[in-house]
């Protein structure tokens, strides 16, 4: 139950008022004959309830126009300001609005293109930005902060990617100085698995221990090591870098220029190679989606990859020594498939009595892990005061 029905009269009226506040939330912003629509509540019902929300500060309603007809939107309080967060992967962005209190108030995603190149990408995110905003009725003077979490290393000296090949076509400009000119505000950029690794040190699975660590299996894979229940970026940003770990000595050249590293087994190129013979043109995603449906190729390719992808995180585990290991991205989404061997690997490459305390888990978050971490990182790189300032 939302925590917005409590002092409610009567179970039906908190339910009424919950179902109320979900569509809100989950639409960004409605006028209450949508609202009623979106509810299958009378319009009655939710005129009243909609006027005790506002009367609490939970919502607010402002004046505007649907198909010519003057209505009153409706969205969630918030005269704190807006969060946004923007998970940029190889093949789709997310961007997700939340106010302060991490309610989560508008939520768009988008495909990219392979290969996709800074000026474009920052451009539609820019322009999604600000119709999301749009559509609650907010504008970008009302954000606090913009994080943005990518799927390469970021170098807090510079901002820039922190070495080449592993984000190409983003290499020459800092994305953060890019953005905050665009919409006025703060931004910060940073790798995704550092970002979810926040998400589960402080809301998540590991926010009982000081050291952690967060495996991101995606399109690439990375980690995001907190100690002394702090983020941990290393020279440069680095940190956590296990893709470009070498487990083949004589394998293929990676994109970072090295040979035989981690992703040029794990990734998802490595992954739909080996099964293009047999199934044709397959996606990443489809090799998943078959593998947690039990297709035998599929699953052998993954539980091959969640295999070679344990035995290194073995290695971390060992120089770290982190309490909790979570897991996360794309290829965990085969379930058991991955979960297994990833496991296995990493207890049995592990010395006698020293393998990890707790079995790895997956994410607190499932496929919100970066965004939840990006909310954070801003809500914690905020002065309070400016929370607190009167917005209205
Ligand atoms: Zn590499």
């Amino acid at each position: 139950m939302s925590r917005w029905a409590s002092g409610s009269q009567s179970g039906l009226r908190e339910a009424n008022t919950a179902k109320i506040v979900d569509a809100v939330k989950r639409f960004g912003g409605l006028t209450q004959v949508e609202l009623a629509e979106a509810t299958s509540l009378s319009t009655a019902t939710v005129s009243a309830i909609v006027k005790e929300l506002s009367l609490s500060g939970l919502v607010e309603t402002r004046p505007t126009s649907r198909s010519g007809r003057r209505a009153q939107l409706v969205t969630i309080a918030r005269r704190a300001g807006l969060v946004a967060a923007v998970q940029i992967g190889s093949r789709s962005m997310k961007v997700r609005l939340t106010d302060v209190g991490q309610d989560v108030l508008a939520d768009r995603s988008m495909p990219l293109p392979a290969d996709h190149a800074e000026d474009t990408v920052l451009d539609r995110i820019t322009l999604l930005l600000i119709d999301m905003l749009g559509m609650i009725a907010a504008d970008a003077d009302d954000l606090i902060g913009v994080c943005i979490g990518v799927p390469a290393p970021v170098d807090p000296a510079s901002g820039l990617i922190a070495y080449p090949g592993v984000m190409r076509r983003w290499e020459s400009q800092p994305v953060a100085q890019v953005v905050e000119q665009r919409l006025g505000c703060p931004v910060l950029v940073e790798k995704d698995a550092n970002l979810a690794a926040l998400a589960e040190a402080t809301l998540g699975t590991a926010r009982d221990v000081a050291d952690s660590l967060f495996v991101h299996a995606s399109y690439t894979a990375s980690a995001g090591v907190v100690l002394g229940s702090r983020l941990y970026r290393g020279r440069s940003g680095t940190a956590g870098e296990i893709g470009h770990v070498q487990v083949d000595p004589t394998g293929s050249i990676c994109a970072c220029g090295q040979r035989g590293c981690l992703e040029t087994v794990v990734g998802a190129d490595a992954i739909t190679a080996p099964l293009r013979a047999t199934y044709g043109q397959v996606t990443f995603k489809d090799v998943i989606a078959r593998a947690a449906e039990g297709d035998p190729g599929c699953a052998r390719v993954v539980a091959d990859a969640a295999t070679a992808l344990g035995r290194v995180v073995a290695g971390v585990h060992q120089a770290l020594a982190p309490e909790v290991i979570t897991v996360g991205g794309e290829l965990t989404e085969a379930g058991p498939i991955f979960l297994l061997p990833f496991t296995s690997a990493l207890r049995d490459t592990a010395p006698q009595g020293r393998s990890p305390r707790r079995d790895p888990v997956p994410s607190s978050f499932g496929k919100d892990a970066v965004l939840v971490g990006a909310t954070i990182h801003i809500l914690q790189s905020t002065d309070p005061s400016r929370l607190l300032e009167d917005r209205s």
